[in-house]
């Protein structure tokens, strides 16, 4: 192909972007963690100054990086974006943190994964508003108190247990963002389809909502693959004939499940006999990282019931045998 990976990937993220919304009004779903940020931040606007720190769990493409935006947007704040992973030393955080700006909104993705020293500068940071900076090395070094303006952390994690009980502890507010029910994603998708200036069909548009495992950003890529299928292949209209066509050319299945997550379950089936296998054995089976089984693919087969988690590893649900059309054995596991 023309497009090297890179490229494609480059171009899914702007497409990605262009389809966020921008204010909290039109972020669809998710009522409970939505009422918590509104409540914060008209209190904050209210007395004039930077809102609480705020936490935002949950799976991947749920819209985390989404709600950070908004939250600058409607507190009219400047936003600086980073990751756990991104920032390697505490030298790198102490720099962001002291070229902050007053009531900017400091977003940090994957919060979980920033290493130890970062976290304690970070934890410090976010309680007294104050950054050590180390001047000098060796013997003669000493760290110099840096005073910071008022700012507000948007900490994202896949999972919050994972952070320790002193980061955690400093966020004013924890959001969970769940999976979305159809009926939610069949509003995205129908906002979208505006955003992107195309015609779709209900029953096209309620098609994709039902197979996009509950996940805002795979609902929004299924709905660009519909588009270009009914463009190239189709008859221009986005109906359900071409939703069904492009959903089974991209492999997925009635219930959303992808090529992934059928890998999952029949590497759980038919290689450990439904299990009960650990994590990384499985993971390994598919020729994956364990975080993204752990974190994209297993969490939605939970939650659906084809897997379960037991104390000595992941067992397959007798709904999983069922769907990949197998016998489950006798006194299975669900
Ligand atoms: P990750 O943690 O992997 O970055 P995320 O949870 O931050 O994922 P986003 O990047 O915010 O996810 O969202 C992914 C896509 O889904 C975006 O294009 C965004 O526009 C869309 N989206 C997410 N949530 C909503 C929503 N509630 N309403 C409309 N669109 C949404």
């Amino acid at each position: 192909t023309a497009l090297t990976s890179a490229t494609s990937g480059a171009l899914e993220r702007a497409a990605e972007a262009a389809l966020r919304p921008r204010r909290l009004a039109d972020f669809v779903g998710q009522e409970v963690v939505r009422e918590q940020l509104s409540l914060v931040l008209d209190a904050a606007q209210a007395r004039g100054r930077a809102p609480e720190h705020m936490l935002l769990s949950g799976p991947p493409g749920l819209g985390k990086t989404t709600l950070a935006m908004i939250i600058a947007a409607e507190l009219g704040a400047p936003l600086r974006i980073t990751s756990g992973p991104a920032v390697q030393h505490a030298g790198d955080l102490a720099a962001i943190l002291s070229s902050l700006e007053e009531g900017e909104v400091l977003f940090i993705d994957e919060i979980h994964r920033l290493a130890r020293p970062a976290e304690e500068m970070l934890y410090i940071a976010m309680e007294d508003f104050r950054v050590d900076v180390m001047v000098g090395k060796g013997v003669g070094a000493t760290s110099i108190p840096l005073e910071l303006p008022p700012f507000t952390v948007v900490g994202a994690t896949t999972r919050a247990g994972l952070l320790p009980a002193p980061l955690r502890d400093r966020f004013g507010v924890v959001g969970h963002l769940d999976y979305y029910r159809a009926e939610e994603l069949h509003r995205v998708v129908l906002r979208s389809a505006g955003e992107l200036g195309v015609d779709i069909q209900g029953g096209a548009a309620a098609e994709i909502a039902s197979r996009s495992r509950g996940t805002p950003r795979i609902a929004n890529r299924l709905l660009r693959r519909v588009r270009d299928w009914a463009q190239v292949r189709g008859t221009g209209d986005l109906d359900l004939d071409a939703a069904r066509a492009a959903l089974a050319m991209y492999e997925v299945d009635e219930r959303g499940l992808d090529r992934l997550d059928r890998a999952v379950l029949s590497a759980l089936c038919r290689r450990f006999a439904g299990g009960p296998v650990g994590l990384s054995t499985l993971a390994v089976a598919v020729g994956e990282e364990t975080e993204t089984v752990e974190t994209m693919v297993e969490p939605y087969l939970v939650r659906e019931g084809f897997l379960v988690r037991t104390p000595r590893g992941r067992a397959a649900a007798t709904a999983a045998w069922e769907h990949l059309g197998l016998e489950a054995p006798q006194g299975g596991s669900g």
